[in-house]
């Protein structure tokens, strides 16, 4: 039975947006050009426009933007990539695929993003890159990390695949280190429908080494200059980012707003509640809240039609995957307290006020009953 508050609502995103995403994948089908033609190209620059950079190259997923933006910085193998652990694994996973052994560092309690205070001394002579990650929708702390990294001569690649429209500063997720990966996957802040990704860097040479290596290292036809891959974004996924594109900030508002009131209804509930930085404009990809009951309290909201997840629940460097890195329990504490009292709530832009206050009447009742309930035993 599907529960009857999302996590996400795709179909109420889609209903109002039908008519136009429909005839925009018509008139692709009527002309068969499917191959890196004028939709692609519309939206690497209306894209690029967006995040404030000078472009953006468009691919298949985000594990694809991360390791090509990895490999167009120059890690390969033998290098070592100094990253977090409460991520997706494809994070992680993508610095493998680029020959390079992930080194992982503990994330602040307060925001969940990379500590930059554990960056400096996990540097090492093989280190050759840093990849923080914009968590939930919120930035990492980019000032300090790009100190440490040109301190060093280390390049900075912004893992933006949960925060499409972010700020920090007055500068968008996407521009604020050498390169950075997007990720169009359907659920992201902006999804397409089918597999999408993107590369964004004000750096022509990186730009030009992605467009490269996403078209097999090729750039004239039947010529390979390098061993590239085989990871495009096709004109029918430009097509659906490009008709979703001019509505992401009032998507993104409607998040925030909807944070807001998550913020307001919960506070003093005795939760964590996500917490936002100054410099930070945070888009809510995910509403994360903490509770050192968080199985049970999942449980009741499951039984209450209230779909819930966890963003995650195994870290990265305890994964079967992350046996060769040398990592242990213990090692990162913070990360590891976090994946057991983390809980993503409903958040999407049509989510309604009443939707809202039943999720919040649910957490609050379960919050009440915990007090009320009798201490068996001593
Ligand atoms: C979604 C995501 C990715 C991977 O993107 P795909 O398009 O699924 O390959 C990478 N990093 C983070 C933080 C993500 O949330």
């Amino acid at each position: 039975m599907e529960p009857e508050i999302p996590l996400v609502d795709l179909k109420a995103q889609y209903r109002p947006l039908r008519d136009d995403i429909l005839s925009r994948i018509d008139s692709i089908l009527d002309g068969m050009h499917l191959f890196l033609g004028e939709n692609v190209q519309a939206f690497e620059s209306a894209f690029a426009e967006y995040c404030g950079v000078k472009s953006a190259v468009g691919v298949g997923n985000g594990t694809d933007a991360l390791q090509m933006a990895l490999r167009a910085c120059g890690v390969g193998p033998g290098d070592e990539v100094i990253t977090v652990a409460n991520t997706f694994f494809a994070t992680v996973e993508a610095i493998a695929l680029a020959g390079a052994r992930p080194v992982f560092v503990d994330v602040r309690p307060d925001t969940h993003t990379m500590d930059p205070s554990q960056v400096e001394r996990r540097i090492t002579r093989r280190t050759r890159a840093i990849v923080p990650v914009d968590l939930y929708g919120q930035p990492a702390d980019m000032v300090p990390i790009l100190g440490i990294a040109r301190a060093h001569r280390l390049k900075v690649i912004e893992d933006a695949c949960q925060a499409h429209g972010a700020l920090y500063g007055d500068r968008r997720a996407g521009g604020l280190a050498d390169v950075a990966a997007f990720s169009f996957y359907f659920s992201k802040n902006l999804g397409a429908y089918g597999e999408a990704g993107a590369v964004t860097t004000d750096d022509p040479e990186i730009a030009e080494r992605v467009r490269q290596l996403r078209n097999h290292g090729s750039t004239r036809r039947y010529h390979h200059d390098l061993v590239g891959t085989n990871s495009r974004i096709d004109e029918i996924q430009a097509a659906v980012l490009l008709a979703k594109l001019p509505h992401l900030d009032d998507w993104n508002e409607q998040r925030r707003r909807l944070a807001d009131r998550y913020n307001r209804l919960l506070a003093g509930a005795g939760l964590g509640l996500p917490v936002e930085d100054r410099w930070a404009k945070h888009v809510y990809h995910l509403y994360v809240i903490r509770s050192p009951e968080r199985d049970a309290l999942t449980s009741w909201l499951g039984e209450r039609g209230i779909a819930t997840g966890i963003h995650y629940p195994v870290p990265c460097h305890l994964q079967p995957a992350a046996r060769e890195w040398g990592m242990a329990r213990g090692m990162l504490p913070v990360t590891e307290r976090l994946a057991g009292e983390i809980l993503s709530l409903p958040m999407y832009a049509e989510l309604t006020e009443a939707q809202q206050s039943r999720v919040v009447e649910a957490i609050l009742d379960f919050q009440a009953s915990r007090v009320a309930q009798p201490v068996i035993g001593n």
